[in-house]
């Protein structure tokens, strides 16, 4: 909507404590989580406290020099995403702060020079807009009047703003614009307002949708391991949690790069500065894999470096999900990625601890749970608000994956326990795993889904048809757990009689879990071709793999000994698919699957076992 500078109301500092601010004079007239700006520096805040004669606002810059008495007013909207072409291939901080311009990432120095100014989405840049209804349409919030080429992979839909209709007095025609001209004009109740392309929302409220409806369709990763045993569903809710070194950057990376969502956003939250300078060099050398075009094109990069204010970071998170939700609403499958949500969580620590909050656990304040699911509870399927330009309804969904970085791995700590509560799969990552090189660390013990009901339908109906291991992809997951939870079991058992002491078919149990961890599980993300598996190339492996332990069952009962199987020469072959057959070569893995069989025949035959007619 097109907005008249609404400035108004003075008031002035009357208390300086580290970012938080006392100010006297705008308390009958300000609301909770109002912006106000300290005028002759350009610095904004956030109205967290209000009395009955000053408020208190937590500052987004460094309040430094800052002194008693200065002007203070009330911008009167609370803290917003602007909304509107030009948000893809952007790197914005918490606040929404264009960072390209200022951040000089070959330097590695996050900061903004304090007061600067900067419009978070270009003024001037014009783009071809697409008209996608006629005059005199009635047309309400969500529907989609308009389309721009954002980029060349994605349409940016112009929509009606959230709760406002009318009818169409006015829509410009094909032709190019800036996000501040005027587009098109709504006339309600004798009254006409102009719009331009460009929306506002406030980050602390969902945007509305019409409905929520179950997930259905999986989150494909790429990432074998995920994708069998801990799948996530578009529209689904996951956390990452792992201690130092244990491989959440390399997960969130692989899932930027491969995962099947449409729109990405990508929160760093509090990173050294350099790190982020590493995140945002290695995105943007990144190609699509799809289009061999630049990852970036579908990607918005929220970062905030440590030292930056701690109240531009603790509005990160929420800033990346207000962008998702407004992709969604156009009809997108929208992925958030937030690294990490524990120092996200620790600015709201140190923000409690400026007022003086009594700490609950761990020095966490008492709402850093309403303050997680706030964020986790955004993400689902939705049927948005609108109607496409041809009157269908539109559906979209929003992912959000978050990382979690336990001090020293201990997972019952405040911030992973209470996010654990508001997720639906958990991908445990593992020190010990990530020591001895197994990665992807994800430990299949501790680690769950959720999702696997919802989603088994679209996987049954990719399967791949065996005859001789005529199980779907919900079956194989069954199984392969079946196989790694005994592995664990007998370990201990091992441990106290070795494993050649072991029954011949318990011997094959643990056989069979080594080639599933090392053929299947261990995933080098740095490998060309291992570091993405389409679904029919997982099946096929996972497949092979139960083929082999079927057969093998069969030939243990049939007297051949669990060394004669341990020797087939067809097992390197199985062990090699994930890094040497690429997934559009599918063939050669039957070829592998037959020359299983066959093995297993002249093993067959060679002992004697095998009735001659
Ligand atoms: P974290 O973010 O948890 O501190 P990283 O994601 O930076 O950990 O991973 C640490 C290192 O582990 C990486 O630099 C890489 O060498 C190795 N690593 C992690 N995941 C993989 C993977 N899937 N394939 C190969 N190497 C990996």
């Amino acid at each position: 909507m097109i907005e008249s500078n609404n400035e108004s109301k003075n008031g002035y500092v009357s208390g300086i404590y580290g970012s938080l601010i006392e100010i006297k004079g705008l308390e009958d007239s300000i609301r909770l989580h109002d912006l106000i700006k300290v005028v002759n520096r350009n610095i904004l805040g956030e109205v967290i406290q209000i009395y009955t004669n000053h408020i208190v606002a937590q500052c987004f810059e460094d309040v430094n020099n800052l002194k008693l008495n200065e002007e203070v007013i009330n911008l009167e909207e609370p803290l917003s995403m602007e909304l509107a072409p030009g948000l893809l291939s952007n790197i914005f901080d918490g606040i929404q702060r264009p960072l390209e311009d200022v951040f000089d990432y070959n330097k590695g120095q996050g900061f903004l020079e304090k007061g600067l100014e900067l419009p978070s989405l270009s003024r001037s840049k014009k783009w071809r807009f697409f008209p996608a209804r006629k005059l005199n349409d009635t047309v309400s919030g969500g529907d989609i009047i308009g389309s721009v080429q954002e980029n060349p992979l994605i349409i940016h839909k112009i929509m009606v703003p959230p709760n406002i209709s009318g009818k169409l007095s006015y829509i410009a025609v094909e032709g190019t614009y800036t996000i501040i001209d005027e587009i098109y004009k709504l006339k309600q109740d004798g009254k006409e307002t102009s719009f331009n392309m460009m929306q506002k929302w406030p980050i602390t409220i969902s945007r509305p949708f019409r409905e929520r409806i179950n997930p259905s369709e999986p989150l494909l990763t790429g990432t074998r391991v995920i994708d069998l045993l801990y799948p996530i569903a578009k529209g689904g809710k996951v956390a990452v949690p792992g201690g130092f070194g244990t491989g959440k950057t390399v997960i969130q990376q692989s899932l930027a790069k491969w995962c099947n969502a449409d729109i990405i956003i990508f929160v760093g939250c509090g990173e050294r500065g350099n790190e982020i300078a590493d995140v945002l060099k290695q995105f943007s050398e990144l190609k699509d894999p799809k289009s061999g075009r630049s990852l970036l094109e579908r990607i918005v990069i929220i970062a905030n470096t440590s030292n930056m204010p701690v109240s531009a970071r603790e509005a990160s998170i929420f800033s990346g999900v207000t962008i998702a939700e407004y992709y969604r609403d156009m009809g997108y499958d929208t992925a958030v990625l937030a690294d990490s949500t524990s120092r996200w969580a620790e600015s709201l620590r140190e923000i409690s601890g400026l007022l003086e909050e009594m700490p609950a656990e761990e020095g966490y304040p008492a709402y850093l749970a309403s303050k997680l699911s706030g964020f986790y509870e955004r993400a689902g399927v939705v049927t948005t608000m609108g109607k496409d330009g041809t009157g269908k309804n539109i559906k979209g969904s929003l992912t959000i994956i978050g990382s979690v970085s336990p001090p020293s791995g201990d997972f019952s700590e405040p911030v992973t326990a209470t996010t654990k509560r508001f997720v639906q799969s958990f991908w445990a990552l593992d020190a010990s795993l990530a020591y001895s090189k197994h990665y992807p660390a994800i430990n299949w013990l501790e680690s769950y889904s959720n999702y696997p009901e919802y989603i088994s339908d679209w996987w049954y109906e990719r399967d791949i048809y065996w005859g001789e291991i005529d199980i779907d992809w919900f079956e194989c997951r069954t199984q392969i757990n079946q196989i790694l939870s005994k592995e664990s079991e007998l370990k201990n058992i091992i441990q106290l009689i070795g494993e050649e002491n072991l029954p011949e078919i318990q011997q094959l149990t643990l056989f069979t879990a080594k080639l599933i961890r090392e053929g299947m599980l261990i995933q080098n993300a740095f490998d060309e071709i291992d570091t993405y598996t389409d679904p029919k190339k997982l099946m096929g492996l996972v497949k092979l793999l139960l083929l082999f332990y079927k057969e093998s069952k069969d030939l243990l009962n049939q007297g051949i000994l669990i060394d004669e199987i341990k020797e087939l020469n067809v097992i390197n072959d199985i062990l090699r698919i994930r890094h040497s057959i690429p997934n559009n070569e599918f063939d050669k893995i039957v070829k592998i699957k037959k020359d299983l069989l066959a093995e297993i025949e002249l093993l067959k035959m060679m002992s004697g076992v095998l009735k001659r007619k």
